[in-house]
């Protein structure tokens, strides 16, 4: 027997024909890739997240000569935004990548880790969080929930336990 998973995954080929919402998102992290601290890959990822109220919190990158202690633009932004409005669901989040030397935006998905955590906070809003990101040509690419990133995804239930 043999067991198949579907993603599903919006694509556009312009910023052109995104909703003015996820236009304003992306421009907010393409923006914020310019506070990146990122002094040892010299690569910028910024991150926009929506919320429900409206407010848009950023995240960038945060590297350290200790590798390790580091963190990712999305976590940031997630943490962020779970300790200033612990109690608005996020609706959108937008991530964008560049190198520190070249204002061309470049494509990036969100690493394993920062897919757990994106989860995570799915599942405590329990509501879905679109994301977008750049694909390998540059097209745009939207998911409607973040369980399509991360199949047979690890969660309270696989704790044992009900929910959250
Ligand atoms: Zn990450």
């Amino acid at each position: 027997m043999i067991k198949k998973w579907e993603m599903q995954i919006e694509v556009h080929q312009n910023l052109q024909t995104l909703s003015s919402t996820w236009q304003h998102l992306w421009q907010k992290a393409t923006q914020s890739c310019e506070n990146a601290y990122a002094p040892y890959s010299n690569f910028w990822v910024g991150v926009a997240i929506l919320l429900e109220n409206n407010e848009i919190i950023e995240g960038v990158n945060q590297e350290n000569a200790a590798y390790p202690s580091g963190l990712c633009a999305e976590r940031v932004a997630l943490f962020r935004a779970g300790i200033q409005f612990p109690h608005q669901k996020i609706k959108m989040m937008a991530i964008a990548a560049r190198k520190a030397d070249n204002p061309q935006m470049l494509p990036v998905t969100p690493c394993g880790a920062c897919r757990q955590v994106m989860i995570e906070f799915e599942n405590k809003q329990k509501t879905p969080i679109q994301v977008l990101f750049q694909g390998a040509e540059s097209e745009y690419y939207i998911v409607d929930t973040t369980a399509h990133l991360l199949p047979l995804q690890f969660n309270a239930s696989s704790l044992g336990l009900q929910t959250v």
